[in-house]
C-alpha cells in the first residue's frame, strides 16, 4: 500500500516552482490584483491576450484593459470578491492594446491570507471571441435557413394560387369571349356604329384575357421539377419546332438552320417548347429582312451552351434582363402580337433543367439568346 507523506520544505518549493510554470505556460490570461482593482501579477497568457507585456499592466488599474462602456464592471466585480464570493464563467468584453475588442470569459475568485482576510483577486480569463463568432455564424445559418424555409412555402402558397387562379378564370374567360363573339356575329346588322365599335373593344379584351389566362395557366403547370430527364437528342427537338411553326415561317419566308446538335439528359416536351419559343420570337420581332434563324450548340466544361440566334429588330442592352420577367413586354399588343410569357416560360425552363438564360443583342442588329445545360453524369 502507498502511504501519503505530508511534504516537506523542500518538496513545497518544488511545488510551487511547479505551480508557476502551469500559471506561465496556461493559454488563459491570468491576473492578480488588489480590491482597488490594480494588477499584482500576471502571466504571459495575459500579454498575449491583451497585448501588452507584464511591467506595462502591473502597477496599473484594470481600467486600461476594460472598454469606456464596461468601466462601472469592476468595482462591482471586486465587491463581491471582497465579500468573499467566486464569479465563474462571467461573460464580458475587454479591450486590448491596439484597441479591438476581445469576448472574454471570467472566473475570478478571491486570493485570502492565512487568517482567511480576501486580500486580493485572481482573474483567469478566456478569450472566447472566437466562439462567440462561431456561435453568431451558427445562428445565423439557423436564421437564413428559417428564412428560406418560409420563403420557399410562401412562393410554393403563391404558385398554387396561381395555378388555381389562371385554372379557374379559364372557364369565365372563355364564356365571355364566346358570347362577345356571338353577340358580334348575331346581332352586327341590327347595331350601330357606336355599339358595333364597342362590342368589337370587348371581343379582342375578352380573347386577350383568354390568352393570358392560358398561357399564365401553362406557366404555372411548370411550378413543379420535372421527372421526365431522359436522353433527348437536340436535333429532333429543334426539328419538331420547326414543324409547329412551318406555317409562320413560310408565311415570312424566314430560314431556319442549325448546327450538330448534341444528344441531352432533358424533359423533351420542355425543351421542344423552350426552342419553340425562341425561334418563334426569333421570326415574329423580325427586321426589314426575312428572318434568319440559327441554332447551335457549344461544349463548355460541364455543360452545353446553346445559341439561337436571328437577324431581327435586337433589343436595347437595358431591357435584356426584365424582358424573361412575366407579362413584361417592349411592345404594344398592336404592334406585336402576344402575351409577354414566353421567354419567363423559357426561364423557368431553363432553370429547371439546372441551366441559364441570358440574351446580347445589338437594336437594329438581331439578338442572341443563349443558355445552358449541365451535362449530367452518363448523358
Ligand atoms: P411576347 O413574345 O409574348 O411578347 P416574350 O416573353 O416571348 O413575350 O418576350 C418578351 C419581350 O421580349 C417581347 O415582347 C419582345 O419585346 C422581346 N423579345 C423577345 N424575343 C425577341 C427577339 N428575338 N428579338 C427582339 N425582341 C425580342
Amino acid at each position: 500500500m502507498v502511504k501519503l507523506q505530508q511534504p516537506g520544505i523542500a518538496d513545497l518549493a518544488l511545488l510551487r516552482s511547479h505551480l508557476a510554470a502551469i500559471v506561465e505556460s496556461s493559454d488563459d490570461a491570468i491576473i492578480g490584483e488588489t480590491l482597488d482593482g490594480i494588477v499584482t501579477s500576471c502571466n504571459r497568457g495575459a500579454e498575449r491576450i491583451y497585448g501588452y507585456t507584464a511591467t506595462e499592466m502591473i502597477g496599473k488599474s484594470l481600467d486600461l484593459l476594460v472598454p469606456p462602456d464596461r468601466e462601472d464592471e469592476i468595482p462591482g466585480i471586486l465587491k463581491r470578491i471582497g465579500d468573499g464570493e467566486r464569479i465563474e464563467h462571467y461573460g464580458t468584453k475587454r479591450r486590448r492594446k491596439d484597441g479591438t475588442i476581445i469576448d472574454i470569459s471570467l472566473t475570478v475568485s478571491p486570493i485570502k491570507d492565512e487568517g482567511g482576510r480576501v486580500i486580493g483577486a485572481s482573474t483567469i480569463a478566456r478569450d472566447v471571441t472566437l466562439a462567440k463568432r462561431a456561435e453568431e455564424a451558427l445562428r445565423m445559418v439557423d436564421e437564413l435557413r428559417q428564412r428560406t424555409d418560409e420563403l420557399a412555402r410562401s412562393n410554393s402558397e403563391l404558385q398554387r394560387f396561381a395555378f388555381v387562379a389562371s385554372h379557374d378564370l379559364q372557364e369565365p374567360a372563355r364564356t365571355v369571349a364566346s358570347f362577345c363573339e356571338l353577340l358580334s356575329d348575331r346581332y352586327k346588322a341590327q347595331l350601330d356604329d357606336n355599339a358595333r365599335e364597342w362590342i368589337g373593344y370587348a371581343v379582342a379584351g375578352a380573347r386577350r384575357m383568354r390568352g393570358l389566362v392560358a398561357d399564365l395557366l401553362e406557366y404555372s403547370r411548370l411550378q413543379s421539377p420535372t421527372r421526365r430527364f431522359a436522353p433527348t437528342d437536340c436535333a429532333s427537338v429543334v426539328a419538331e419546332a420547326v414543324a409547329n411553326l412551318r406555317v409562320s415561317i413560310d408565311e415570312m419566308r424566314a430560314e431556319v438552320s442549325h448546327d450538330p446538335l448534341p444528344v441531352v439528359t432533358a424533359d423533351a416536351p420542355q425543351l421542344a417548347h423552350l426552342f419553340q419559343n425562341l425561334i418563334a420570337n426569333a421570326i415574329k420581332f423580325r427586321g426589314n429582312q426575312p428572318p434568319r434563324v440559327h441554332v447551335s450548340a457549344e461544349r463548355h466544361g460541364n455543360e452545353w451552351a446553346f445559341s439561337v440566334r436571328d437577324n431581327g429588330i435586337g433589343i436595347e442592352p437595358r431591357h435584356c434582363e426584365q424582358i424573361f420577367d412575366v407579362f413584361r413586354r417592349l411592345h404594344p399588343e398592336g404592334q406585336y402580337p402576344g402575351t409577354g410569357i414566353g421567354l419567363a416560360i423559357c426561364k423557368r425552363v431553363v432553370e429547371q433543367h439546372g441551366g441559364q438564360i441570358w440574351v446580347e443583342s445589338e437594336p437594329g442588329r438581331g439578338s442572341v439568346f443563349y443558355f445552358s445545360l449541365p451535362i449530367h453524369a452518363g448523358g
